[in-house]
C-alpha cells in the first residue's frame, strides 16, 4: 500500500483513488516496469516521509485518499486495456480523482479513453522525453510509444500539451503541427513555465521527462531532461482543474537506490496537495 506520511485512509468515501497497474507488455526495449507500482509504494511508505506537500497541504488532515491497488493484469493485453478502462470508468464514477501507477505508457490510451467519456471536451498535459506519437513502433500501433497518437485519433482530447520533449522525429514533428498539438522541447525551455488550462486537465507523466541524473530508473535514458524541481514548480504555476495523473515507466531494475521512485511519490504528493490547495481557495472566492 501507498502511505505518504499516513495519508491513506480506509473508506468507500474517497476523493482521490491510488490505481497500480503492473503492465510491462507494450515495453519496446526493456522490461522492468511492471514493478513501477510496488517501487512507488515502498518508496511512499517509511519514517522519511511527512503528510504535508510544499503547498502547505496536510494530507493526512484534507484529502480522502485510497489505494485500491494493483488491477488484475492478465490476459491479453487487449484484456489489460479493456479491464483498465472499466476500472477507471468505476472510479470516476465515484467523482474520485484518480491516479495510476505504471507500468508502460501504452495504459494511458485505455485510461484516458474513460476519463474522454467523463470530460468532454478534456485537455492533457503530457510529460515525456518521448512524444509518444508514433502510428506504430517495431509493427504494434499499441506499443509505448504509441499512445498519444491513438488518442489524438480517437478524438479523445481538446488540447494536448508536451514538455520535457528531446526525442521528437520529424514524424512526430509533423504530426504536432498538423494536429494543433503543443510541444513544448527541452531546446526551447530557458525559464520558468507558467501553463494555463481552461478544461477539465489530465496530467501523464513519463517518468523519463526528468533528466536521467534525477530518474535513472526509466528504461529509456534521454539525457538532457527536466530537473525534478523544475517539474514540482511548473505542477505549482499551473492553471488548471486537474482531474487525473498517471505516473508510468518508473523502472526499479535501473533504479538507483530509489531515486526516481522517490521522485514520483513527491510529483504525486504535490499535485493531490495542487488540487486540494485550489479547492480550498475555490471556496474562499466563493465565501
Ligand atoms: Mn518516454
Ligand atoms: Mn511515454
Amino acid at each position: 500500500m501507498t502511505d505518504f506520511g499516513g495519508s491513506i485512509k480506509q473508506t468507500d468515501e474517497f476523493e482521490f483513488a491510488i490505481l497500480g497497474i503492473p503492465f510491462d507488455e507494450k515495453s519496446s526495449y526493456m522490461k522492468g516496469v511492471s514493478k513501477g507500482p510496488q517501487a512507488i509504494r515502498d518508496a511512499s511508505t517509511g519514517e522519511a516521509i511527512n503528510q504535508w506537500t510544499e503547498s502547505g497541504v496536510n494530507l493526512e488532515d484534507e484529502a480522502n485518499i485510497v489505494d485500491l491497488g494493483d488491477l488484475d493484469v492478465s490476459g491479453s493485453f487487449w484484456d489489460v486495456f479493456t479491464k483498465t478502462e472499466e476500472r477507471i470508468r468505476e472510479i470516476l464514477e465515484k467523482e474520485a480523482v484518480t491516479i495510476v501507477l505504471g507500468g508502460d505508457h501504452s495504459l494511458s490510451y485505455p485510461i484516458i479513453k474513460a476519463f474522454a467519456q467523463k470530460f468532454d471536451p478534456l485537455d492533457i498535459l503530457h510529460f515525456d522525453a518521448h512524444p509518444d506519437l508514433y502510428d506504430e513502433l517495431y509493427g504494434d500501433r499499441y506499443s509505448h510509444g504509441c499512445p498519444f497518437a491513438r488518442i489524438i485519433e480517437e478524438g479523445y482530447v481538446a488540447n494536448l500539451v508536451q514538455v520535457g520533449i528531446r526525442a521528437a522525429t520529424g514524424q512526430h514533428r509533423e504530426k504536432a503541427v498538423k494536429h494543433g498539438i503543443r510541444m513544448i522541447e527541452m531546446k526551447d525551455i530557458s525559464h520558468a513555465i507558467a501553463l494555463d488550462f481552461n478544461n477539465p486537465l489530465y496530467i501523464s507523466f513519463d517518468m523519463d521527462a526528468l533528466d536521467p541524473a534525477f530518474a535513472p530508473g526509466v528504461s529509456h535514458h534521454e539525457a538532457g531532461g527536466l530537473s525534478t524541481r523544475q517539474v514540482i514548480n511548473m505542477i505549482h504555476d499551473l492553471k488548471g482543474t486537474i482531474v487525473g495523473l498517471d505516473v508510468m515507466e518508473v523502472n526499479p531494475d535501473r533504479d538507483t537506490v530509489g531515486i526516481t521512485a522517490s521522485a514520483a511519490v513527491k510529483i504525486i504528493m504535490e499535485v493531490i496537495g495542487k488540487i486540494v490547495a485550489s479547492r480550498k481557495m475555490k471556496i474562499e472566492e466563493e465565501s
